[in-house]
């Protein structure tokens, strides 16, 4: 490319990732990210298939190992905390719902940080305001730095991608909500896991998870309801915690005392989840990457293999050519089949997670003990394997400066 300067909105799991392969590629980035420091927040995501084989590529497998959470696997337990069904981590050989490599977000997402801080400066607390495009480059507004002229503008922002909303269109065009909102946080509440990552159904489509963190006594709660589309304030994180005490009041199990534990989590995080789907992930010299152009959902367990995956397709199909046009049609090309794959929703889709009756409750154990049975076992095992899986294409880019 002739300009060589790249802006990249986001600074999650996607944006640095990227910025770390196109500083091996020679290219000059900014990273733009709206909070004040590398956001640490999250339960843990799944490393695995060719996400995982990127991580091994950027030599961080390692240490993502050390970082890496120590669980069983997942079990469904009733109000009373006994076991109704299990699967195993290792039941699928470390590729299933639980991976063989499970890390939390926010350590992920800090390798991903100090990997790419040499020759990437980063834009905290500021965000990308309007965008305007010419044959040459684009001119980028911000809100709090001063206009700067990039070569290209890569969206990683996520799925309610700012980047997005200027050069394709408003969120509800590209965000399908799946009807399901899900928050999470942390807690050092003494709850006995037994290294396993609990999780309970109440009726009326509500799931209340807890699942060991990495720190001795930390506790990682999830909360998620099904529900239509429900008005509230992004920025308004009590009542955002209000919604969560007011749905899940009367559900069993450990959740009062969850939700007691989350009036003082600092680090509360709460949004719908929706997949994103576009019919093209650039226009002109405007490209999208990661939950910005193709999230997924947690449902899937494969949004962070998808940002790491994109990153390192795009900027190896950027260093391959000296025509974006070209680099980013190759990109899409590269990625479409995966992310296809990759965005099916497991079976029942929102209702198989959160089911709605005490006997759809009842079937879903039914379903997860079936899993690890023939023919189930192997049926899955084929498909965990292609979801999490594509031929990556080598890129010529050097080691790191
Ligand atoms: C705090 C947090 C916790 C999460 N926890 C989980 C989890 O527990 N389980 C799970 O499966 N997935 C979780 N996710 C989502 C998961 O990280 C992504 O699905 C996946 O890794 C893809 O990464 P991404 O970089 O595309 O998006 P993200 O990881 O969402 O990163 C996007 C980044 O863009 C920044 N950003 C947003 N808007 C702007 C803007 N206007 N200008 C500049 N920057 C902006 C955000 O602050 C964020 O740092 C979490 C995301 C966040 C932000």
């Amino acid at each position: 490319m002739q300009n060589t300067d790249i802006l990249v909105s986001g600074g999650g799991i996607a944006g640095p990732a990227l910025a770390y392969w196109l500083g091996r590629a020679g290219f000059t980035v900014t990273v733009v990210e709206r909070a004040p420091a590398p956001r640490p927040g999250g339960q843990t995501v799944d490393l695995r298939g060719a996400g995982r084989t990127v991580a091994a590529r950027m030599g961080l497998l390692d240490r993502a190992r050390e970082v890496s959470v120590e669980q069983n696997g997942v079990a469904l337990v009733d109000g009373k905390g006994r076991f109704t069904a299990t699967l195993p981590v290792d039941a699928f050989g470390g590729e299933g719902i639980v991976s063989e490599i499970e890390i939390l977000r926010g350590d992920l997402a800090d390798l991903l940080y100090q990997a790419s801080l040499p020759g990437t400066e980063y834009l905290f607390d500021d965000t990308v305001t309007a965008l305007e495009q010419d044959d040459d480059g684009v001119t980028v507004t911000f809100e709090k730095s001063a206009p700067r002229r990039f070569g290209l503008v890569v969206g990683a922002d996520g799925p309610h991608s700012a980047v997005r909303a200027l050069a394709f269109g408003p969120e509800a065009d590209f965000v399908r909500p799946l009807g399901l909102y899900t928050s999470w946080f942390t807690t050092t509440l003494p709850l006995d896991l037994g290294g396993w990552y609990q999780m309970y159904n109440a009726p009326g489509g509500l799931v209340v998870s807890a699942r060991p963190g990495r720190l001795p006594g930390e506790v990682k709660a999830g909360l998620s309801f099904r529900s239509g589309p429900i008005a509230y304030d992004r920025r308004d994180v009590a009542a955002q915690k209000q919604i969560i005490a007011d749905r899940f009041a009367g559900a069993g199990w450990e959740t009062p005392r969850l939700l007691a534990a989350m009036a003082d989590a600092p680090d509360f995080f709460f949004d719908p989840m929706g997949q994103v789907r576009l019919d093209r992930w650039s226009r002109g010299r405007v490209a999208l990457l990661g939950d910005a152009g193709y999230c997924a959902t947690p449902l899937t367990g494969l949004g962070t293999s998808l940002a790491l995956v994109g990153a390192y397709v795009l900027a190896g199909e950027l260093a391959a050519t000296g025509d974006h046009r070209v680099a980013l049609r190759r990109y899409e090309q590269v990625m479409r089949p995966y992310v296809m794959e990759a965005q099916k929703l497991p079976p029942g889709g929102a209702g198989g997670f959160a089911p709605s009756s005490a006997l759809a409750i009842r079937l879903r154990a039914a379903s997860m003990r079936s899993m690890t049975r023939w023919p189930m076992r192997g049926i899955l095992a084929a498909q965990f394997a292609k979801a999490g899986n594509i031929a990556l294409p080598d890129y010529p880019l050097p080691a790191m400066r």
